[in-house]
């Protein structure tokens, strides 16, 4: 492919051009929106909310309901453009996109009113003075929304559909290399009903995405590389505008012994693969305890050679295109590194020859070590790297040896020592006997450590992220002063002595002893 078609050339027109992974081809343009179209697409989500936040919960999920109905109904084309947008197979557009937005839309247009409702507040001893606490969560208003290409309907439409459901308005700025997917997004929630002004897709590259921030909305959801996340966290700053990130992982797959060996290969190989190796949580890192390394490597080298790679369109492909030029390099890059190293190459190592796209082989190195950037940078591609180890520790501190802290995985029948282990490793989430998939669990939160972000999408503690916690504190006993208003005097401050000893422990005899004080101050005269 030559590099004139790189979307690269096209960032300083006024369109973002879509490309298909798979032909090199063009498939698409959008516009390249200006800070000052971005400002008024925040403008008009800011005039568009506060009629929605008005709506009752129930009024808000039939919009998303119809969205979901519209979006299940034409599932096919969607994935289509999906599959010529991302390169990947329309199976992985489907399962790995299209039924976990479908779920998302489901859980949170029946869970959110649940999840958001009001909580009271034991506060102790407060309570018997008539005061009570209570949290009510309040949208945001307007959250700014920058996503990457790897899932582009899944990443952004589920945080569409959790900003929604808070009550608030959205602008969303998809990556450059996938705006029509986000396009077409919009398209279904507009035929669905959602009133105007309230999802506003603000095509365009990182400019844009800077303008959004600039923009001043209330909270920014951003997903996306730790270089781009620090650059926008700094952005940010400057309004403290609060901001989630989601960036980068080097997930760690730990095989124990005790393993089932062929579904841990099957495992691995598709934790590697899946997406042509471009998700964040893709097992990136693989630690076999010795004693099987031999089988489960051999294993995973049947599974890989059974692969097919091909047209993302094409349905029994099960490895695509990658996504773009640049990120093919990477992966080049680490690979050749590896191999400089010491690496063996036990399948693949290069670049898919016999195809226009941007294809990269599934790859399985082995003899590799800590020094090689394969086993410290993100890389992002369809290889997998195995590594062995012969103690429980020395694999959680493998494991543990690196900058990220997104997913990880163990992999033993002894789900006890799974979960033992799981504990000990540094990540926001860490699977037994699974890889990759709790993204598509909405109702479980989604977010790293370390170097992998902080802040959560998804389940309840995604939501919170998009409302702010409002205490609303109540005193019914309005007629009495409090016992520490002015004035003072030295019986005040000896009063004020024994709260600090007896108030304070919560116990509700040793405050008696204070009573006959407490009375005077609150019914006697204050000097
Ligand atoms: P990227 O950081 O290059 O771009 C992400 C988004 O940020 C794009 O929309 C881009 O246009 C925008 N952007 C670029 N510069 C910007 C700036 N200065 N200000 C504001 N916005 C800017 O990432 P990518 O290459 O699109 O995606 C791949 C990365 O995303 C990988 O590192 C991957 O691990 C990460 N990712 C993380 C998660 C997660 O949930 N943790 C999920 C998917 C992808």
């Amino acid at each position: 492919m030559s590099t004139q078609t790189l979307p690269a050339q096209n960032q300083k027109a006024t369109e973002v051009v879509s490309y298909d992974p798979g032909t090199g081809q063009e498939i698409g343009r959008a516009p390249l929106s200006s800070p000052e179209e971005v400002r008024e697409a925040v403008g008009k989500a800011r005039r568009a909310q506060p009629g929605w936040a008005g709506l009752s919960y129930h009024q808000r999920a039939r919009v998303i309901l119809q969205t979901r109905k519209l979006m299940l109904a034409e599932r096919d084309e969607l994935a289509l453009l999906i599959s010529r947008e991302t390169g990947k197979p329309v199976a992985e557009a489907i399962s790995m996109e299209i039924v976990p937005t479908l779920d998302a839309m489901h859980y949170f247009a029946h869970a959110a009113e649940d999840l958001l409702r009001p909580q009271k507040i034991d506060i102790g001893q407060y309570g018997l003075m008539g005061r009570s606490s209570s949290i009510v969560f309040r949208p945001l208003g307007v959250i700014g929304i920058i996503s990457p290409w790897n899932f582009p309907l899944a990443t952004p439409a589920d945080e569409v559909v959790m900003a929604l459901m808070a009550g608030n308005a959205v602008v969303l700025k998809p990556s450059e290399l996938t705006p029509l997917i986000s396009l077409k997004l919009g398209d279904i929630f507009t035929r669905a009903g959602l009133p105007p002004g309230l999802l506003n897709i603000a095509t365009g590259d990182g400019s844009t995405g800077r303008a959004l921030i600039d923009a001043r909305v209330d909270k920014i959801m951003f997903t996306g590389s730790v270089a781009t996340g620090k650059r926008v966290a700094e952005a940010a700053a400057k309004y403290l505008t609060p901001v989630v990130l989601e960036l980068g992982g080097k997930d760690p797959m730990i095989v124990l012994e005790d393993a089932d060996l062929e579904n841990a290969a099957r495992a691995a190989v598709w934790g590697a693969f899946a997406n042509s190796g471009q998700a964040c949580a893709s097992v990136e890192r693989c630690y076999v305890q010795e004693s099987i390394a031999p089988k489960f490597i051999e294993q995973v080298l049947a599974e890989t050679r059974a692969l097919k790679q091909g047209l993302g369109t094409d349905t029994d492909v099960d490895v695509g295109a990658m996504s773009n030029e640049n990120q093919l390099q990477i992966v080049a890059d680490h690979v050749n590194d590896a191999k400089q190293r010491g690496a063996k190459v036990l399948a693949g190592g290069q670049r898919g020859s016999n195809r226009a796209g941007w294809f990269y082989e599934p790859t399985v190195l082995t003899n590799v070590d800590h020094n090689m950037t394969i086993m410290r940078d993100e890389t992002f591609g369809p290889v997998l790297p195995v590594m062995t180890f012969t103690t429980e520790d020395e694999a959680i501190k493998l494991a543990n040896d690196s900058i990220y802290g997104l997913t990880a995985s163990v992999w033993t029948k002894n789900i006890a020592k799974g979960r033992r282990i799981a504990e000990r490793i540094e990540a926001g989430t860490v699977m037994v006997n699974e890889v990759v998939y709790t993204h598509g669990i909405a109702q479980t939160p989604w977010g790293g450590i370390k170097d992998s972000g902080y802040g959560r999408t998804h389940g309840r503690m995604g939501l919170l992220e998009l409302v702010h916690p409002q205490h609303i504190h109540v005193n019914r006993l309005s007629f009495l002063p409090d016992l520490w208003w002015f004035r003072y005097s030295a019986q005040a401050t000896r009063l004020f002595s024994g709260l600090a000893s007896h108030f304070t422990t919560g116990s509700l005899v040793r405050t008696s002893w204070l009573l006959p004080q407490m009375a005077r101050r609150l019914f006697g005269p204050r000097r």
